[in-house]
C-alpha cells in the first residue's frame, strides 16, 4: 500500500498506523494540515473490508476536516482517526485504552472525538488514557453530544440561503422540505417551525415522521416523493449523496442547505446545480457547528473558561457560518462558479496563509 501517490493523499502532514495485538487494534491516525492548529476530528470504528479501504477513508476525511475547521473560522486543523473493526463486536475497553495510548503518544497534533461506530462513552474510556480527547460529558452543557449545535448552524445557514436567493427577511411561510429526521433533523425542523416555516418531511422510521406530523404540525411525504416537492428549500438531513443522478432532476426547490455529509454524489452535480440556478449551500459550511461545539467543549477544560464563556462563544461563532455562507454565495454569483468551488477555495485560503504547523507545547503534551 503507497500513501504518497494514493489518490486520496492529499499533501497530508502524518499518516499513522497502529497496532496492538493484545487488544486487536488496528487503526489509522491521519493528520491533513496543522497550519491553523492540532487536527481535531472524530475517530470512526468500522469494519473495513480491507486496509486500503480504511487508508482511503481516513485520508478522505481528514482533508474534509482541515476544510471545515477553516471554514468556521476555528484554530483547528484537520486529521480523522478510523479503527479498523466492528463496533458491535469488537471494541473492548482494552482496545480504547490502546487507542488512547496511541493518540497521547501523537502529542497533541491529533485530538479525538466520537464518530460513526464511537460513542460519548467510547470517548471517556480513551480519555481515560489521554487528554487529546473531545465531546465528552464531563464538559459539555448537553452530555458531550454536538447535534443540537450542528442543528442550530443549519437553521443559520438556511436563514442565510432564504435572504440571499429569496431575499426573505424571514422564514414565515416558507416551504422547507426535510429528509431524515434524526438527532440534527428533527431538532432542526423544531426551530424552523418556530420561525414559522411549512414543514415537509420523510424518514425511514415512520415514528419519527408521526412525532413532526403530531408535535410540529409538519406534512407526512411518502420517501423519494421528498424531491420533487413544490417547495423553497430542500434539506438533506440522512445519509450523503442525496444529490446524485437519480434525484437532481426531481428538485423543484431552488435552495438546496441540510446537515448531511457528502450532498454531492460528484463534483459534477454540483455544477449542476449552479447551472439550474438552485442555490445550494455547501454541506460542509453549513453542519460545522458540530465541530464547532466540540472545539469549545476542549476549551472548557481550560481553566478560567467556564460555561457562560462556552455558551457566548459558541453561538456567536455558530452564528458566524452565515457570514462565511454569504461571502460564499456572493463570490459565487460574481465569478459565475459553483458555490461549493468557492468554498474550497475560501478554506484554502484561510490555512494555507497560516504558515506555522502546530508543535505540542511538551509540557501540557
Ligand atoms: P441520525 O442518524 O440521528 O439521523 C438520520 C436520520 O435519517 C434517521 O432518523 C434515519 O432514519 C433517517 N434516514 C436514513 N436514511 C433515510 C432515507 N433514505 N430517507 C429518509 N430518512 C432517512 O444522524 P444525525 O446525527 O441527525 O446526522 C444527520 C446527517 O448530518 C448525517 O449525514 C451526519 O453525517 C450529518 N452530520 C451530523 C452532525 C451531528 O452533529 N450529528 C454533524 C455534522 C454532520
Amino acid at each position: 500500500m503507497s500513501i504518497f501517490s494514493h489518490s486520496e493523499f492529499d499533501d497530508h502532514q502524518q499518516v499513522a498506523f497502529f497496532n496492538d495485538s493484545a487488544s486487536g487494534l488496528k487503526a489509522i491516525i491521519a493528520v491533513h494540515n496543522t497550519n491553523l492548529g492540532p487536527a481535531l476530528g472524530g475517530c470512526r470504528m468500522w469494519p473495513y473490508a480491507s486496509d486500503d479501504e480504511a487508508l482511503t477513508d481516513v485520508l478522505r476525511l481528514s482533508r474534509g476536516m482541515t476544510y471545515k475547521s477553516a471554514l468556521a473560522n476555528l484554530h483547528l486543523g484537520g486529521g480523522k482517526a478510523v479503527i479498523i473493526g466492528d463496533p458491535a463486536q469488537d471494541k473492548t475497553d482494552a482496545l480504547l485504552h490502546a487507542m488512547g495510548d496511541f493518540i497521547q503518544g501523537l502529542g497533541g497534533r491529533y485530538i479525538t472525538a466520537e464518530d460513526s461506530g464511537t460513542s460519548v462513552a467510547d470517548m471517556l474510556k480513551i480519555g481515560d488514557k489521554t487528554s487529546f480527547v473531545s465531546g465528552i460529558d464531563k464538559v459539555s452543557a448537553h452530555g458531550g453530544d454536538p447535534s443540537p449545535s450542528t442543528a442550530y448552524g443549519v437553521f443559520v445557514s438556511l436563514r442565510e440561503a432564504v435572504y440571499h436567493k429569496l431575499g426573505r427577511t424571514d422564514l414565515k411561510g416558507v416551504k422547507v422540505a426535510i429528509q431524515g429526521l434524526g438527532n440534527v433533523g428533527y431538532r432542526l425542523a423544531e426551530q424552523l417551525r418556530d420561525a414559522g416555516a411549512e414543514l415537509f418531511v420523510t424518514d425511514i422510521i415512520q415514528a419519527n415522521v408521526d412525532r413532526a406530523v403530531r408535535e410540529l404540525k409538519a406534512t407526512a411525504v411518502k420517501g423519494d416523493k421528498i424531491f420533487s416537492l413544490d417547495v423553497d428549500v430542500f434539506a438533506p438531513c440522512a445519509l450523503g449523496a442525496a444529490i446524485n443522478d437519480q434525484t437532481i432532476g426531481q428538485l423543484r426547490a431552488s435552495i438546496v442547505a441540510g446537515a448531511a455529509n457528502n450532498q454531492l454524489a460528484t463534483g459534477d452535480h454540483g455544477y449542476q446545480l449552479h447551472q439550474r440556478g438552485i442555490l445550494y449551500a455547501p454541506d460542509y459550511v453549513v453542519n460545522a457547528g458540530g465541530i464547532v461545539d466540540v472545539y469549545y467543549q476542549r476549551k472548557m477544560l481550560e481553566q478560567n473558561y467556564g460555561l457562560d464563556n462556552y455558551a457566548k462563544d459558541l453561538a456567536s461563532k455558530v452564528e458566524g457560518i452565515g457570514t462565511t455562507l454569504r461571502e460564499i454565495f456572493v463570490r459565487s454569483d460574481a465569478e459565475n462558479i459553483p458555490t461549493f468551488v468557492i468554498a474550497d477555495r475560501v478554506a484554502e485560503e484561510r490555512f494555507s496563509k497560516a504558515e506555522k504547523i502546530y508543535l505540542p507545547d511538551p509540557v501540557s503534551a
